[in-house]
């Protein structure tokens, strides 16, 4: 294997010049299209022409695999039916915050109590299989959260039988409706909306 050094020069297509170019070699920040994730320092080929990469060496993928896997470890994504996506914005109005910063609040909050509460992460596993779980799929959910976190709650999550994110958040989602807007757990909704308000106030005071 061929090991690049910054300042090598080639030849490479270019797609923005549509033509065969000379390139040189350098270290540059690169966004991964698919995902938006940062790979700092990645060695690319870049177009003398128009100064666009047009070439990454295979000396630099397993810098963009550890990227993706990183960005993985960090988010978690699921599509949810637009109903489960509504039980969000009735919180957020019972709560009398705004839903775009209350999603995520929520979301984290759940997991927490999937992470320290097994009979709960029973009942997310049994509502995923709910009638009320079911639906088209159409609504996207992402997530950002510490590692740790979402490594602890996808380990409890499997450790009752919940085998994907989708389904971990449909259960959750049910469960909040309810805790809260059915009134079965009072004490995790008082939880909640102490976490809502403490995370809107926190918010407030830094704006
Ligand atoms: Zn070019």
């Amino acid at each position: 294997m061929h090991l690049w050094k910054e300042g090598d020069r080639s030849e490479a297509i270019c797609r923005a010049c549509e033509k065969r170019v000379t390139t040189r070699f350098a270290v540059r920040g690169y966004t991964l299209q698919e995902s938006q994730v940062e790979v700092p320092d990645l060695l690319v080929a870049v177009c003398d022409e128009c100064g666009g990469i047009v070439a990454i060496p295979a000396q630099s993928s397993p810098r963009l695999k550890e990227a993706r896997e990183r960005r993985k470890a960090e988010s978690l994504e699921a599509k949810i039916p637009s109903h489960l996506d509504d039980v969000i914005h009735l919180l957020a109005e019972r709560f009398a915050t705004a839903v775009a910063a209350f999603r995520p609040d929520l979301l984290r909050f759940y997991l927490g109590e999937v992470i320290s509460d097994a009979p709960f992460a029973e009942r997310v596993k049994a509502l995923a299989a709910s009638e009320l779980a079911e639906g088209r799929a159409r609504m996207r959910i992402s997530l950002r959260a510490p590692e740790d976190m979402l490594g602890a709650a996808r380990d409890a999550a499997r450790s009752v039988g919940i085998l994907t994110d989708a389904d971990l958040i449909r259960g959750i989602l049910v469960a909040a409706k309810e805790d809260v807007l059915e009134g079965m757990t009072p004490e995790r909704a008082l939880r909640l909306s102490g976490a809502a308000q403490a995370e809107g106030a926190l918010r407030a005071a830094m704006t």
